[in-house]
């Protein structure tokens, strides 16, 4: 079985673009072209369209995966479309209609910044979202590739899963890493600072835990093909 070689197609740049919460839409290229997924789980391509946030509050955890029972303090999704269909709208009542790309963030005590170029940039931009439905754009140009970083691309879990906004519909192949990512104690509550459409502080952006069910979660390494995970 084939996997995506992730790393090969992000060399994009992004804008920004927050809605409801901070979002980042992808462009195309001049070439008009996306960065890609397929293989594995994946019978088509799928590109990229947007990146996006789910963070907690100064009290709670904020991601919406868990790893072996532990939440972390920020998930970052990459979301792609698959290209059969020509709208979020249709893609999100087709169960292949978009697959995921999660990473998950633990917050360290550290005064320096990790060396993480497009991540610190977003972390960095987000002083300057504070009000709903602002927008800005980064000085630095951002690839897809400099928000992955150094990450282990090629260890992640994999599952057929639902969107965790509404409509929740069974649309996503999702694909976490293994890897967990640093965020500084000192990054992290710039999160905490946006402020939703009334001008409360936007907390808690994550869905509740939802039951595993039936359905199967791949676990894929570097060296090896799937192997089923409990
Ligand atoms: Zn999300």
């Amino acid at each position: 079985m084939h996997f995506p070689a992730i790393g090969d197609f992000y060399q994009r740049l992004l804008f920004l673009l927050p809605f409801s919460a901070i979002e980042f839409s992808v462009p195309t290229t001049v070439l008009g072209e996306r960065p890609f997924l397929t293989g594995g789980l994946l019978r088509d391509f799928y590109e990229a369209r947007a990146v996006h946030f789910h963070w907690g509050s100064s009290q709670r955890k904020g991601s919406e995966h868990l790893l072996n029972g532990r939440r972390y303090d920020l998930e970052m999704h990459i979301v792609h479309r698959n290209t059969r269909y020509q709208s979020d709208e249709e893609a999100r009542n087709q169960t292949d209609g978009l697959a995921v790309l999660a990473v998950l963030f633990k917050v360290v005590r550290t005064s320096y910044l990790f060396y993480q170029p497009g991540l610190n940039e977003i972390f960095g931009s987000l002083l300057h979202l504070g009000d709903f439905n602002s927008s800005y754009t980064p000085p630095a140009f951002l690839t897809l590739g400099s928000l992955l970083g150094n990450l282990d691309r090629g260890n992640f879990y994999a599952y057929m899963g639902s969107l965790t906004t509404p409509p929740c519909s069974p649309a996503v192949v999702w694909h976490v890493f293994a890897e967990v990512l640093p965020i500084s104690h000192l990054e992290l509550p710039k999160f905490w600072q946006l402020r939703d459409r009334r001008g409360r502080p936007l907390l808690n952006t994550f869905r509740p835990l939802q039951s595993v069910e039936a359905r199967q979660v791949f676990h894929r390494r570097a060296s090896e093909a799937y192997v089923w995970s409990k």
